[in-house]
């Protein structure tokens, strides 16, 4: 059962105990629950392509482990085939679901863990790498969706994890035992972990010694003894919970989710911890983590051809497909999309080989792709709202567009381009307000302004790796500069 189907995926969530607090209260079913389901259905799509012979080789590989068939989200990239693959399945996936479907952030920390663990190993003779590969196969053999939990709530910025006043705002080991680590805590903004079969769980920055007890790193099943989540909402969240709700959620399958995550004096056994105190090598973690899910948002372009097609109806419900102003915002629109795929696929065809022998993205790229993904979906998003039109938000709901009364009204008063549906133009209109403004704008703004780091977190990479010395002296050279008369 190496590649399971969503049917499969769906009920070995039920058979989970995953404790979600939503609205002040324990959900009961989370599965089911009908704000949590659309985002449950968007990782679902990520087996379900798998399984589609049309998708295969996008989809699935073979585990370089065992050689057998693997979901491509449970995946260590082998090359930069591999790595161009993965944008191209997280750009097909952003295309079926419009939304964030959740899976990747198990996919880059494998990828990061995988090749940190190694050097690790190599400097502290410690067996945290051959640990990872055992845990790497059970999640291979079974399929699982993995939360990479990278985020601590963080308190004060301009604090230390050790100089914080609640020692918790950071997640740290607070007991080394025998057998295993006692951890407390809480991971923020945790992408999918209510639809994730365990947590992976790495430090959120860079650490010095001072703060070795937030070095740490380890596997937990999600519903372990001591973890529990609280629902993050989202704008429009509640319209999920209304009767019949179809038009009004824009879309009615298909939705993101985040939560905030805590554990309580969680035990992990020793087999299940990945670092343990060794400080030095966060910075490493994190720094490659960041680059693999700044890689990651190719997911938004994958969003972006959604929200493009969606404006591109949007003018000709109105009947304005042919004005000039119009074609010159989709292609402007369409400019921006593709510059973002340009990124994502110039960090992925400049990857290279790490010393465990996974692959990794070139760096510098990947947060120059992710600085473009802080700007240019909010400026896509502007212009599917120009498109649009004001109805977008001032369009009555579904239930008046049904009523025996006022429903002709609405028909009538709504349409748009001669011999068009009204129906289908609200739909297209909630669609936009759906990614731009509602539940799904979480996913496609602000997610891709703070998600994976903020940009103030690229710039500061951007500036690391720019290498500002080699430029520095490539002009030197060309002005034939004599640095022996600089005083
Ligand atoms: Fe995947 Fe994109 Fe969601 Fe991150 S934001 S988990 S890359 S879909
Ligand atoms: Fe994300």
């Amino acid at each position: 059962m190496a590649i399971k189907t969503s049917e499969e995926y769906i009920q070995s969530l039920r058979e989970m105990d995953i404790k979600v607090y939503m609205f002040g209260e324990l959900v009961e079913n989370p599965v089911d629950h009908p704000i949590i389901r659309p985002s449950l259905n968007s990782v679902a799509m990520t087996y379900d392509l798998a399984n589609q012979e049309e998708y295969k080789d996008i989809m699935t590989t073979k585990s370089h482990l065992t050689g057998e068939p693997i979901n491509r989200f449970c995946h260590i990239h082998q090359s930069t085939d591999d790595l161009m693959k993965k944008i191209k399945m997280q750009r097909l996936l952003g295309q079926k679901t419009a939304s964030c479907f959740q899976r990747c952030v198990g996919m880059d920390a494998f990828n990061a863990i995988y090749s940190t663990t190694y050097e690790m190993d190599q400097e502290y003779g410690t067996d945290y790498f051959e640990r990872f590969k055992k845990y790497l196969l059970y999640v291979q053999e079974n399929d699982l969706t993995i939360d990479g939990a990278m985020t601590d709530p963080k308190g004060d910025r301009s604090l230390s994890p050790s100089q914080q006043e609640d020692a918790d705002l950071y997640l740290r080991i607070t007991e080394v035992r025998e057998d295993g680590i006692v951890v407390k805590g809480a991971k923020a903004h945790q992408t999918g972990s209510v639809n994730s079969h365990e947590h992976l769980v790495m430090p959120t920055i860079a650490l010095k010694d001072a703060d070795k007890d937030y070095a740490v790193s380890f596997a937990i099943p999600s519903d372990a003894e001591g973890i529990f989540m609280i629902y993050g909402r989202q704008s429009c969240d509640t319209r999920k919970l209304e009767e019949g709700a179809d038009i009004d959620l824009g879309n009615s399958t298909f939705g993101g989710q985040e939560a905030l995550v805590i554990f309580d004096d969680v035990f992990i056994p020793n087999e299940r911890v990945f670092m343990c105190k060794e400080a030095k090598y966060a910075g490493m973690m994190v720094e490659r983590f960041a680059g693999y899910h700044r890689q990651s948002y190719a997911c938004k372009v994958g969003v972006g051809d959604v929200l493009i097609g969606a404006a591109a109806l949007a003018a000709d419900y109105n009947g304005v497909p042919r004005a000039s102003h119009i074609k010159d915002k989709l292609i402007e629109m369409t400019h921006l999309n593709e510059t973002l795929w340009a990124g994502a696929v110039a960090c992925s065809a400049e990857g290279s080989e790490t010393a465990s022998g996974n692959y990794l993205i070139d760096l510098l790229l990947a947060n120059v792709s992710k600085q473009n993904v802080t700007r240019f979906p909010y400026q896509i998003a502007r212009y599917a709202e120009d498109i649009a039109g004001g109805l977008m938000v001032t369009m009555p709901s579904e239930e008046d567009f049904r009523h025996p009364e006022v429903g002709k009204y609405v028909e009538k008063y709504l349409v748009g381009a001669k011999g068009t549906s009204t129906e289908n133009r609200m739909r297209v209109l909630r669609l936009i307000e759906n990614i731009t403004l509602g539940s799904a704008a979480v996913g496609y703004l602000t997610e891709s302004m703070h998600g994976a780091g903020s940009p103030q977190a690229q710039r500061i990479m951007i500036s690391r790796q720019g290498n500002l010395d080699a430029k520095k002296e490539m002009a030197r050279k060309i002005a034939k500069v004599d640095t022996s008369k600089d005083k």
